[in-house]
């Protein structure tokens, strides 16, 4: 049987931080599914359109590393797809208490069981990083580049308003 893991986010836009979680992952299982959840209430702030190219780029030859979208809860996509995993960082003990909760209400929803989540830690450089802080430097016309990955540039993005 395959193994797929799932790294769901919002990935708005995808950082360093991320980037390092899915590169560090994918050694780990057969293919790895970068996941965009839609909020249909919540659209976001870079397109969903734009946040897929951004890290299609990111992991351009990687082989096991995909990128989809999906909508509703994360344990059906899974189920949906055939993966196994869902894979998740972890920065700080807040992120801990906010994953955990997430985890194990993944598993109650999960009635088979079949569904475990997998978390690697944060590199340190990479701890204070997030995807609302990059949007927020950008915003005000700050460098971001030292936050997201090398492939990709947002500095040719102009958001329509
Ligand atoms: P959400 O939409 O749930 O806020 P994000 O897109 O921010 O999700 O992040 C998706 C996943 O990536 C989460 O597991 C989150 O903990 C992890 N993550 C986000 N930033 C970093 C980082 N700097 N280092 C490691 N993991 C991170």
């Amino acid at each position: 049987m395959k193994k797929i893991a799932v790294f769901p986010g919002s990935f708005d836009p995808i950082t360093k931080g991320h980037e390092s979680i899915v590169l560090r992952a994918a050694p780990l299982f057969d293919e790895l599914i970068v996941a965009i959840g839609i909020n249909a209430e919540k659209q976001g702030f870079f397109p969903l359109e734009q946040r897929i190219q951004w890290i299609k780029k990111t992991f351009q030859g990687h082989s096991n590393i995909k990128v989809m979208k999906y909508q509703g809860l994360t344990v059906d996509f899974c189920k949906e797809i055939g993966a196994r995993f869902i894979l998740r960082g972890l920065r700080t003990s807040a992120d801990f208490e906010f994953e955990r909760s997430i985890g194990q209400i993944n598993k109650q929803l999960d009635r088979t069981h079949e569904i475990e989540t997998v978390f690697l830690l944060s590199e340190m450089e990479h701890t204070p990083l997030n995807s609302s802080i990059v949007r927020s430097v950008f915003q005000v016309g700050g460098d971001v580049n030292n936050f997201i990955p090398n492939a990709i540039d947002l500095s040719t993005f102009k958001k329509e308003q």
